[in-house]
């Protein structure tokens, strides 16, 4: 079994994710589909199998913290996974390697699974330090103990269309199994799409995809599950 996680980003409406669910619903995988929607649209249970996500949690328990979420407000919602640490946050929020380590150590507590990310920006790629990056990153990020999924993004590949070479997938990814105390699912994520997700998948210590702006709409998602099926 294999992960597909959709990540909306700031995306959607509800009749979008209705739409979304009733196309996955009639949609037979063998593997498992996570979409990671709004906050808005995390309300309301669906029985066709999807697990619901959230892409973000504050790392207090509760308080004085305008427009943040906690994860127990988020179990309450029947929310099964959250990211944590996207580069997206981790850029436009100034996230740091501790308060993501927060966000998944309180997710877990709440028994919200974290899908942690980390990945290399384009400078550190091409000044060689991709693996070094990574380490550090996923060494101060992850929880002391607990179920979490890593996802591999390298920041240059999200949203561009570009994707790295098989060879520096492999790379990346053994590089992150061989720096986790226990294994845990690897994802790897950035401009995943139809064309490439069959060939992705394939690659070892690969346990799944992280999907983003193909995930949005069923003509880009669907044949991605299909891809891997
Ligand atoms: C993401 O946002 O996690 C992502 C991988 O985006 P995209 O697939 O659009 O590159």
């Amino acid at each position: 079994m294999k992960f597909i996680i959709g990540n909306w980003k700031m995306n959607g409406t509800p009749s979008d994710k209705e739409s979304m669910l009733t196309t996955l619903a009639n949609t037979k995988t063998k593997n498992k589909i996570v979409l990671c929607l709004p906050f808005t649209l995390l309300n309301g249970n669906n029985n066709c199998g999807i697990a619901i996500g959230a892409q973000d949690v504050s790392n207090h328990e509760n308080g004085a913290f305008t427009g943040d979420i906690s994860a127990k407000m988020l179990t309450e919602m029947g929310t099964k996974y959250v990211i944590v640490g996207h580069s997206e946050r981790r850029l436009y929020h100034n996230e740091t390697n501790e308060i993501v380590r927060e966000k998944a150590t309180i997710a877990i507590k709440h028994g919200i699974t974290p899908i942690i990310c980390v990945g290399e920006t384009l400078e550190e790629k091409n000044t060689g330090h991709t693996i070094s990056v990574i380490k550090k990153m996923l060494l101060e990020s992850i929880p002391e103990s607990g179920e979490y999924i890593v996802a591999y993004e390298p920041r240059w590949a999200i949203g561009t269309g570009l994707t790295p070479s098989t060879n520096e997938i492999v790379t990346a990814v053994k590089a992150v199994f061989d720096t986790l105390p226990n294994p845990r699912p690897i994802l790897y994520g950035g401009s995943v799409n139809a064309n490439n997700a069959h060939d992705i998948i394939l690659i070892p210590y690969v346990d799944g995809l992280l999907v983003g702006g193909a995930s949005l709409k069923s003509d880009t998602f669907l044949p991605i599950i299909k891809s891997i099926d």
